[in-house]
């Protein structure tokens, strides 16, 4: 069944990227909406902006939509990740800024928001896409790759040669609540070569190492109080994963394995997916779907405490 959340709730603080500060309320919304957001900071013309891949502007570093208007909405994937993690397919997402708050850097404050009111049923079936046969995009030694499959599994490998980072890799099955248990505290990371070039470009203006990003520099890490997990990047890029994989516009039924991959080629991957005659197919979920789907059956009460995400 399709879900929105229960009551309203917000988030507030800069943007990884710009720097600028927005407030961002969730509001429950009907089946059929989706997830949209609002720009209310603009007055003028459409400032809807659904979140939904063929909305996704080429940018190396983060997820930005933008609608036919040219209203966008930067860093989105945290966000979605945590919607889809929750199982929450309805919202109304306000907010008064250009960029999503990066809060801690991970996604655990918006589950943890989300689930504290938790998740209303709306009684009419969720439209699920089923992968039904192999697509693979690569770029640049990259590769994303959508295989079927009865869930959503999602699998990842990284390789840095930051010692501190090195080869990570991770399979999830994303049934039964397990991005909330386990992925969704992981932080953005960086290494620190890359900081200054970002600065430089006028990106990562909002960050502060070790608040709200993990930063490698060869043997050393600034990661605040640690790292919440000996191999918490490769969780944040599954997490990155999730976040722009619910893009499609509803659950993915399919085994999605990236191998150094990003945002850019994740979204590649579903414009691929899209594409591709015959390659997937959108049906409404049933029983037996639905107790596959991540969220379902979440219940926050019911998740140990040590291993919530205490962000
Ligand atoms: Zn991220």
């Amino acid at each position: 069944m399709q879900n929105t959340l229960k009551a309203s709730v917000a988030f507030e603080g800069p943007g990884l990227h710009s720097g600028q500060p927005a407030r961002m309320v969730l509001i429950p919304a009907p089946a059929g909406h989706g997830i949209v957001f609002k720009r209310t900071d603009i007055a003028l013309g459409n400032t809807l902006v659904p979140a939904r891949w063929d909305l996704v502007e080429r940018s190396p570093l983060c997820t930005r939509l933008v609608n036919t208007s040219g209203v966008s909405v930067s860093t989105v994937e945290h966000i979605m990740a945590a919607l889809a993690g929750c199982g929450v397919h309805n919202a109304l997402i306000e907010i008064d800024g250009p960029e999503v708050p990066i809060v801690d850097g991970s996604a655990a404050p918006f589950v943890r928001g989300i689930m504290q009111h938790g998740v209303r049923r709306l009684g009419v079936p969720a439209t699920v896409y089923e992968v039904l046969k192999p697509v693979t995009v690569e770029k640049d030694g990259a590769r994303a790759t959508l295989l079927p499959s009865d869930r959503l599994t999602i699998e990842f490998h990284i390789d840095f040669a930051e010692a501190a980072i090195g080869r990570q890799s991770k399979v999830l099955d994303m049934r039964n609540g397990s991005f909330a248990r386990e992925l969704c505290d992981s932080r953005t990371f960086c290494r620190q070569a890359d900081v200054e070039a970002m600065q430089a470009n006028g990106l990562a203006l909002g960050g502060v190492p070790g608040e709200n990003a993990v930063v490698f520099d060869g043997e050393r890490v600034e990661s605040g109080a640690g790292l919440r997990h000996s191999d918490e990047p490769v969780r944040h890029k599954m997490l990155d994963a999730l976040g722009d994989l619910a893009l499609a516009g509803g659950p993915i039924l399919g085994r999605y394995v990236g191998e150094r991959a990003g945002h850019a080629l994740t979204n590649t991957l579903l414009r691929a997916l899209f594409a591709e005659p015959g390659a997937v197919r959108a049906v409404a979920c049933d029983a037996a779907m639905s107790a596959r789907l991540p969220g379902q059956g979440l219940i926050w009460s019911e998740i140990p405490a040590e291993q919530r995400c205490v962000a």
